[in-house]
């Protein structure tokens, strides 16, 4: 950790006591820094509020002290959940003290160069796909962030022979001064987090912070199938790699139904590929360029698109059994997640979709529907799901308490050749902690089909 005397003496509040707030308070206190955190949510014995005060950390929880700006921080590290609208925050914009999130902190102190990942969808299938194609590749990667490991900790303990492969969500990028990733992906971009941003423009500008600091001997991968992305890219600096799957392109990686091009010669049969969907493509494809720009060989990419099933409940291919294939989708909270996973399929399918009502309509999905001959719905959704499916002509639907009668119907219904996807298009929460347990109910139920 060679960049942690940049923060010896100053003076520093961290907001959130969660795991990131964690992190970051403990690694700034080892940096040398004056470090107070505040919680707003009562401390309720946490053995996190404890060992930070073993180490001299000021913790405050229970509520926003009025003067707690008072002391002068040098700068605010904040929970990325937590809006701009608090009163501490609004206070520290009009004290202009630097709000950041802790990705920033991360850039600070990394001695390995950064690969930033976001976008609305996809983050994390390209995360751990770029991740597999650098570690085959030899480049060391670490992966940090929205992933799952905090990305400050991984950064302190990165070493210049590493890199981070770093999933970012717009909450995080809005904190931003300084990080500068030295590769950018930037997916997608769909209306999301409107509660959030306040706008669909304020959302995407967040996004764009991924690029704000790049100069021309990094590079921004992004998505020149959608226009909207370019009207925030516009004053980049950072070399542009366009990807595409609208076929042949010379200037960054594209696929067409034969093969991926780069800088439009052909370094990858589409055939190798073992990741279903048109949306994956989009995934693949700026993965592999990213790999690419890292120095990868063409063989180390190749053996892991040939392998690659799909991350854990997301398009996940569960197995094959009497010859019907099931597929774990379970991240899919929304209908654009769904449709994307339905368009990925040319077999007869059987969705098993539902989940926590917040009322939204099902209509995106009509299009989508010409190949499910069954919807078996779970959750509170499942009467409208089945309605829905009712009125764009699928004859059969089943209405299920349990994931795992729902996997026996859909089991029933099915004959050889059928796929079998679990693709909720809603959130878990009426019914699990959340979707990962979601999904593993489902792989649970689907090998009790093979006892
Ligand atoms: P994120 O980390 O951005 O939430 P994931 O890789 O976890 O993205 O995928 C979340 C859901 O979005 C999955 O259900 C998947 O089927 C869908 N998805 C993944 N990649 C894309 C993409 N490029 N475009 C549209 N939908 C996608």
């Amino acid at each position: 950790m060679q960049h942690a005397a940049q923060f010896i003496g100053k003076k520093v509040l961290v907001l959130g006591l969660a795991k990131s707030g964690h992190a970051a308070a403990s690694l700034l206190s080892d940096c040398g820094a004056s470090v107070t955190l505040n919680d707003y949510a009562p401390e309720n014995g946490n053995p996190l509020a404890e060992e930070l005060r073993t180490k001299g950390v000021t913790v405050i929880c229970g509520g926003h002290p009025e003067n707690i700006l008072d002391g002068g921080f040098d700068f605010i590290i904040k929970n990325p959940g937590i809006p701009y609208s608090n009163s501490v925050i609004l206070q520290a914009e009009q004290l202009e003290i630097p709000i950041w999130t802790e990705i920033e902190l991360a850039y600070l102190i990394s001695e390995a160069p950064i690969i930033g990942i976001t976008g609305s969808n996809g983050k994390t299938t390209t995360t751990t796909l770029l991740y597999h194609m650098l570690s085959i590749g030899n480049r060391n990667p670490l992966i940090a962030g929205n992933i799952g490991t905090v990305a400050s900790t991984v950064a302190s303990e990165a070493t210049s022979d590493d890199v981070i492969v770093l999933e970012a969500s717009s909450f995080q990028l809005m904190g931003v001064g300084q990080f500068r990733p030295h590769i950018a992906i930037w997916t997608n971009l769909y209306e999301a987090h409107l509660d959030y941003h306040g706008s669909a423009q304020a959302y995407a500008e967040a996004k764009a912070q991924i690029t704000k600091n790049q100069t021309p001997t990094d590079f921004l991968i992004y998505n020149v199938d959608q226009p909207e992305i370019q009207r925030y890219i516009i004053d980049t600096q950072a070399s542009l790699v366009p990807f595409t799957t609208q076929g042949r392109s010379v200037e960054g990686i594209s696929a067409d139904d034969v093969s991926i091009y780069w800088l439009g010669e052909p370094i990858i049969s589409r055939k190798k590929i073992t990741l279903p969907g048109a949306h994956n493509l989009e995934n693949i494809l700026s993965a592999t360029a990213a790999a690419l720009l890292y120095g990868c060989e063409r063989s180390a990419i190749e053996s892991v698109l040939s392998s690659f099933t799909g991350v854990r409940h997301r398009m996940q291919f569960v197995t094959e059994h009497e010859s019907r294939k099931f597929y774990n989708d379970s991240k899919a909270t929304n209908t654009l997640a769904t449709k994307s996973a339905l368009s990925s399929f040319e077999t007869p399918t059987i969705l098993i979709a539902g989940g926590l009502d917040r009322g939204h309509s099902f209509e995106e999905l009509r299009s989508h529907m010409t190949n499910v001959k069954a919807v078996i719905g779970i959750g509170e959704t499942a009467d409208r799901l089945v309605q829905f499916a009712q009125s764009c002509g699928v004859s059969i639907t089943k209405e299920t308490e349990t994931l795992k009668e729902a996997v026996q119907e859909a089991y029933n219904v099915s004959v050889k050749g059928d796929t079998i996807l679990l693709s909720p298009a809603c959130a878990s929460w009426d019914q699990y902690p959340n979707f990962e347990a979601r999904g593993d109910e489902f792989i649970d139920a689907v090998q009790l089909l093979n006892s």
